[in-house]
């Protein structure tokens, strides 16, 4: 397929760029590099710099078979403060960008959504019949795109999938995490061992988990890119579709603190503070869903995830 990958300069967009070349597919990535990289694009991509609000004219008459859409701001406590950066970037941007879909007859668009759209809800596993109800703005314009993509789906006739992940986690080859400012757990806790640290800072130990540590749902970022290979496969005219991904195996902070002290040799020195706002108990993804309706089948565990991105620390 001719396919156009929105923030393919960026951690996951530009693995999932890696992917779909492999797949044989031909990709125009579309970022305009305020977070991402120019030499993250794969070579093989054709590098477009360009807002998504400014997309309109890469897509008329480009005849693309379908749109990835990664570009956004995705850093929760930012989202706090600057609530319209969220709005702006997030939801008038992916407006702007399903409207030049629409006009340009885009048969298909596969998102990337979030568990954030969950907020903090008292079941786990989390299926996708769970009421989204997010709790910061970053959650809330996540949401809110799904619902204009539903909407836009329906009565424009373009297929769409919204995948909400959970963690995602890894790297592939030199395409991994190089955020300019790093708040994910595990990049923090790996520059201990790669000496940009001293210690790891554990955001609150008093929560009701066994270890009194928060769980989370980690993914590999190549099993999260294999399901939108299939999520664009199986696309159907005029539906939208939500999948959540993860592992559906959660591991405590702790238990992440130990999977890198197991893969790297270093002692991680850890300190616990108080806990970080916003941070819910437990996130674990039920993704039955997507496994059943895609065929998808998660193969990496948290010791490949924290071992794949040692790796890419140390290219
Ligand atoms: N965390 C931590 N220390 C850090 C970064 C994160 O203890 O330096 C904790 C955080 O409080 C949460 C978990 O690790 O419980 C995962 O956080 P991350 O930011 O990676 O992902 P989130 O679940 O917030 O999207």
């Amino acid at each position: 397929m001719k396919l156009v990958v929105t923030g393919g300069a960026g951690y996951i967009g530009s693995v999932v760029t890696s992917q779909l070349l492999d797949a044989g597919h031909e990709v125009t990535v579309v970022d305009d590099l305020s977070t991402g990289h120019a030499d993250a694009v794969p070579q093989a991509a054709n590098l477009i710099e360009c807002r998504v609000h400014d997309i309109a004219p890469v897509l008329k008459g480009g005849g693309f078979d379908g749109v990835l859409h990664f570009a956004a701001k995705s850093l929760v406590g930012e989202s706090v403060e600057k609530p319209q950066l969220y709005w702006e970037n997030n939801v008038v941007g992916s407006y702007r960008l399903f409207e030049a879909v629409r006009d340009a007859q885009i048969p298909r668009v596969v998102f990337s959504s979030t568990a954030a759209t969950y907020g903090e809800p008292d079941v786990s596993p989390i299926t996708e019949d769970v009421p989204p109800r997010p709790i910061n703005p970053y959650g809330h314009s996540k949401l809110a795109i799904d619902m204009l993509l539903s909407d836009y789906a329906k009565a424009y006739g373009f297929g769409a999938t919204s995948l909400r992940y959970f963690n995602v986690g890894g790297a592939r080859d030199h395409f991994g995490e190089r955020h300019a400012v790093e708040t994910h757990l595990i990049p923090n806790v790996l520059a201990v061992p790669a000496g940009t640290r001293e210690k790891i800072f554990v955001f609150g130990d008093d929560y009701d988990t066994p270890d009194g540590t928060c769980i989370r749902d980690y993914l590999h970022v190549l099993d999260l890119g294999e399901a939108h290979l299939l999520a664009l496969d199986s696309s159907e005219p005029g539906q939208h579709r939500i999948f959540n991904l993860g592992s559906g195996q959660g591991y405590s902070v702790m238990e992440v603190l130990d999977s890198a002290r197991a893969v790297t040799g270093h002692p991680i020195p850890a300190q616990v503070k108080p806990r970080r706002a916003g941070d819910p108990t437990t996130l674990v993804a039920s993704s039955e869903k997507a496994k059943s309706q895609l065929g998808w089948a998660p193969q990496r565990k948290l010791n490949d995830i924290v071992a794949d991105a040692w790796a890419f620390m140390n290219l």
